[in-house]
């Protein structure tokens, strides 16, 4: 099938790239010429594992090209996906005139009949004002049908998302749209693609079953934002019981594992932390406010998960402050300003906002993270140190804050990084490691939800008094006042 995926970011381009992979012919448009010759000299812009090999393959395959001439492409296409950015305004709407410019353009080039496919995120009835702006624009209102498509990927595994989806949603008007859409992802609906010898490997827990939801296009406008909502709810539910457990001493790796073995509950997204970012959740959160709010529905459950995750960080804040004190000139080694690991998106990132934060009280910091720090440069410049490698943060430092969950963070030289700080403090927002194996290593370890153990006292420069539970060590920074951790 001939495809036109406009919007060659996040989304777009895994779109792109995963149906060319299916063996349709895609071309990829994008208005930013810049990131256009990025890839056409055959270079990923972003961090997405999988992505340069697949459109390295199609593109040498001739099933994958780039351009900047949307007429063309919607010349030659049958089905147009509409995957351009929707970000916030200072109201908290999404902005959609990158849509509506979008649907201005291809209603003036639909010559025969096509599908546009709202692959963005948008709210409940913007098909509606698709299609209004399609025949505004001159479009033949038989010449075109308009269906939402929502997009369910994460960034860090979104190609195994794109090819082993748990669903996919069509909301539609007629059943030669929905046609069209389930033969565009046959492969994935079969079976067939997970069956080839050079299919993308799934992901632990991908099974290759694909349900595919056909409904109304209001339907599948809501199921993107209630599907967000839902699972940013889990988020800050668990971290509320996290704090919880911190306050009486509870594990909240237990709880989460009692309360996920039910399964109408399930395991995932029960995993505190220090709340979440990126630029879907915080964004579709309020935009499924606003909606909620213009249809006369009061839904301030949604208010109170934003709250939450906005108290997260500043929980986080705290804790650094119990462990260590003051924060003025104090050296402070970050890892990871992504805002989850595998991907070098920092938008919304809430490492990047507790860094503000510690810089504001007059820290100094130096940060490491395997994919985000040229696109942290551009945000926090050279109030920061970007350190080379996790070690060198560490040097001197006198704690260790982890702030995204990078797996690669977890096979990191323990030894190594207590030789080179200046106190063996850890303060994990994203419990990455066994709070035992942490004192073990002769760490301060404080994580979320979970008690401190006491540290074993083994450090190189020193033995490190060993710590009550729940209690904070001020000796360290040359004071011996005793403070609750909490
Ligand atoms: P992005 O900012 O990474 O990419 C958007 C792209 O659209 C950019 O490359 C930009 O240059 C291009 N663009 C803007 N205006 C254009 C125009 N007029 N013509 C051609 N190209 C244009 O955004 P993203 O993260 O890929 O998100 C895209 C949409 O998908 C958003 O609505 C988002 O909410 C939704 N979504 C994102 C994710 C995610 O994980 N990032 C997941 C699901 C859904």
């Amino acid at each position: 099938m001939k495809v036109a995926v406009v919007g060659s970011g996040y989304v777009g381009l895994v779109a792109g790239a995963c149906l060319a992979d299916l063996g349709h012919e895609v071309t990829l448009v994008d208005s930013d010429k810049e990131k256009l010759n990025t890839l056409k000299a055959g270079v990923v812009p972003i961090h997405e594992k999988f992505l340069p090999e697949l459109v390295a393959r199609n593109s040498r395959a001739g099933r994958l090209v780039f351009s900047d001439s949307l007429p063309e492409a919607v010349g030659k296409s049958l089905v147009i996906f509409i995957a351009v950015g929707t970000p916030a305004m200072e109201t908290g709407d999404p902005d959609l005139s990158y849509v509506e410019e979008v649907v201005s353009v291809i209603a003036k080039h639909v010559d025969h009949y096509k599908v546009v496919v709202e692959k963005s995120t948008v709210p409940v009835l913007t098909h509606e004002q698709i299609r209004k702006v399609m025949l505004l624009n001159g479009a033949p209102a038989e010449a075109f049908d308009v269906v939402s498509n929502p997009e369910f990927l994460r960034e860090g595994t979104a190609v195994q998302d794109f090819l082993y989806p748990d669903r996919i949603v069509v909301g539609v008007s007629n059943e030669k749209s929905a046609s069209i859409l389930r033969d565009l992802y046959e492969p994935l609906v079969q079976g067939a693609y997970c069956r080839r010898s050079d299919a993308v490997p799934a992901s632990a827990g991908q099974n290759g079953k694909t349900e595919f939801i056909v409904t109304s296009a209001k339907s599948a406008e809501l199921i993107k934002h209630a599907s967000n909502a839902f699972l940013a709810m889990k988020i800050s539910f668990i971290n509320a019981v996290a704090s919880l457990c911190d306050a009486v001493g509870a594990n909240v790796e237990e709880v989460s594992k009692g309360i996920g073995a039910d399964h109408r509950i399930g395991r995932s997204f029960l995993r505190p932390g220090i709340g979440f970012g990126g630029s879907c959740f915080p964004k579709d959160l309020t935009a499924f406010q606003l909606v909620a709010r213009e249809c006369g529905v009061n839904f301030s459950l949604l208010e109170k998960v934003v709250e939450i995750n906005h108290e997260q960080r500043n929980r986080f804040l705290r804790k650094v402050r119990g462990a260590l004190w003051t924060l003025k000139g104090k050296r402070l080694a970050v890892l990871g300003l992504a805002f989850k690991g595998g991907t070098d998106d920092i938008r919304e990132s809430p490492a990047i906002a507790i860094i503000k934060g510690l810089l504001e009280e007059g820290a100094q910091v130096a940060a490491f993270d395997p994919a985000a720090m040229e696109r942290t440069q551009s945000v926090l410049g050279q109030s920061i140190v970007y350190a080379e490698t996790p070690y060198a943060a560490c040097h001197s430092a006198h704690a260790l804050l982890i702030l995204t969950d990078w797996p690669e963070f977890k096979d990191l030289d323990l030894a190594r990084i207590r030789r080179e700080m200046r106190h063996p403090i850890v303060i994990d927002g994203r419990n990455m490691f066994h709070p035992e194996d942490m004192a073990n290593a002769g760490f301060h370890y404080y994580s979320m939800g979970r008690t401190t153990p006491p540290a074993a006292s083994s450090h190189p420069r020193g033995p490190v008094t060993p710590i009550s539970p729940g209690l904070e060590l001020q000796e360290l920074n040359g004071s011996t006042t005793m403070t609750a951790a909490r």
